[in-house]
């Protein structure tokens, strides 16, 4: 690929987001560009296409900030609904995702990490095999026969106990096949510990494996060593081998976490896309545990334009019928393919909880020993209360600036953990993202539509 272009348009393009993303209107979105003019009714994320002749009238009301001329204009076209989200809190749903934090201790010293390298402020401790099949009889036990369910292995570093990861996953698999609940298994590791043995038990069980890396070696180094201070990267490349090599049943992602020193991001997603990863992803870090290297404002305006350079990328290989698995895209896509549409981000403290190695309940594996998303314990279930007003408080009309945000439906307010420790510094690049995704999107639909009826993979 020719890099030299590709910097230059993603620079002018990202200067373009910047603009055009900015908040004007927060019950609609305007997107357009050489390909023609879209409009996004924040109400049920509802996507139109503007023929020229009206693109003029709505154009005029964006760059006026104008709302009486928007509702005007949506009572002349038809376009208003009810609102499709009001404010009520969803009602707790059964669990269905469960991670279990059955090493909360790492042999790295990650200088970002959001579990105090491992031990989540307190003492390294393991998860007994007690309290992890307690944890999976309370998740099956809510699943309906012919549901899905998943049970993800977390950490610290989850093979530093490798035993209770295969027992609680071999229980789990017994117990789900007797109950005829469809029950995945996902882990998240550094790499390190990998064995051939590993490749061989993930595979057989169909596991999502995540594993982080940050980038070429010596960016990986500098920000992921071990706890020593000697560089994991090599040991990480040789470990991954047998695991890339045997994935079929097993998919094996990259996921790395983007602060100030690795923001080549297209450079990283070629590296990892060429060691053959199924998918590569990244994530800005905007809270660590020590508030080293986390990422300000310029920063993220960086990596927003490192983003759509990896963005552009995709498009161009889609469009040429090549497989170019950049997972923010991927999940972008497929998100604006279905209408995602939602007042939480995620599931957390919803129908998805993290377990402490004692046997903790919390919102999210994130959440581990912080009392901001404790959610009561295994023993005696989920602390209703807490969730009722987790639920309650989480919603994103109850969040600020959300409530005035075209893209408060998208976003759903941010992760609640990054939001609740350092409050919402991304918003511009969360926006940004989203507008590049938009009009992708419709590029796609247009150029590439084959790829909207594949399996994305
Ligand atoms: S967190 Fe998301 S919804 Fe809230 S203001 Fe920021 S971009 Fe908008
Ligand atoms: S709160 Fe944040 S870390 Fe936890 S599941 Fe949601 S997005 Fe992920």
């Amino acid at each position: 690929m020719n890099r030299e272009p590709l910097a230059v348009r993603a620079a002018d393009a990202a200067r373009a987001v910047a603009l055009s993303s900015r908040p004007r209107l927060r019950d609609a979105h305007w997107i357009e560009g050489g390909w023609g003019a879209q409009l996004l009714l924040v109400n049920g994320s509802r996507l139109y296409q503007v023929p020229q002749p009206l693109a003029e009238g709505f154009r005029a009301v964006f760059e006026s900030a104008d709302p009486e001329g928007l509702a005007r204009l949506l009572r002349d076209h038809d376009l208003q609904a009810e609102p499709y989200i009001d404010d009520v809190p969803l009602a707790a749903p059964p669990a269905h995702a469960l991670s279990l934090a059955v090493a909360q201790k790492c042999n790295l010293g990650c200088t970002y990490c959001y579990a105090g390298q491992g031990e989540f402020g307190g003492k390294a401790k393991s998860m007994e095999e007690r309290v992890a099949r307690q944890s999976v009889d309370w998740l099956l036990g809510q699943a309906a026969p012919g549901g899905k369910v998943n049970l993800a292995f977390m950490g610290g570093e989850p093979l530093a106990n490798r035993e209770v990861l295969q027992s609680t996953t071999r229980y789990a698999a017994e117990r789900a096949a007797e109950r005829g609940v469809d029950c995945r298994f996902s882990v998240t590791t550094n790499g390190t510990l990998l064995t051939e043995a590993d490749a061989d038990f993930f595979e057989a069980h169909g596991f999502a494996v995540t594993v982080s890396l940050d980038g070429a070696p010596e960016q990986h180094d500098r920000l992921r060593a071990f706890k020593g201070g000697k560089g994991s990267f090599e040991q990480i490349a040789l470990r991954l081998q047998p695991l890339l090599l045997q994935q079929r049943r097993m998919q094996v992602s990259c996921r790395v976490t983007v602060t100030p020193f690795n923001l080549d991001l297209p450079r990283i997603l070629e590296r990892f896309i060429a060691m053959g990863f199924h998918s590569v992803g990244f994530s800005p870090l905007l809270r660590a545990a020590n508030g080293r290297a986390e990422m300000g404002q310029d920063e993220l305006a960086e990596m927003l334009e490192a983003m759509i350079a990896c963005g552009m990328a995709f498009e161009q290989a889609v469009i040429e019928g090549r497989r170019y698995p950049f997972m923010n895209m991927v999940n972008a896509l497929k998100e604006l393919q279905r209408g995602s549409h939602r007042p939480y981000p995620c599931g957390a403290g919803a129908g998805y909880f993290g377990v402490s190695a004692e046997g903790q309940l919390s919102a999210c594996h994130r959440f581990v020993g912080d009392e901001a998303g404790a959610m009561g314990d295994l023993a005696s279930g989920v602390a209703r209360e807490r969730q009722v007003r987790w639920l309650s408080e989480r919603h994103v009309h109850r969040q600020s600036p959300c409530s005035d945000c075209w893209a408060r439906y998208l976003c759903g307010g941010g992760c609640h953990h990054e939001v609740i420790a350092r409050g919402r510094g991304a918003c511009d690049y969360i926006r940004g993202w989203l507008h590049y995704t938009l009009g992708a999107h419709r590029r796609l639909s247009q150029a590439a539509p084959q790829w909207y009826a594949g399996p994305h993979g």
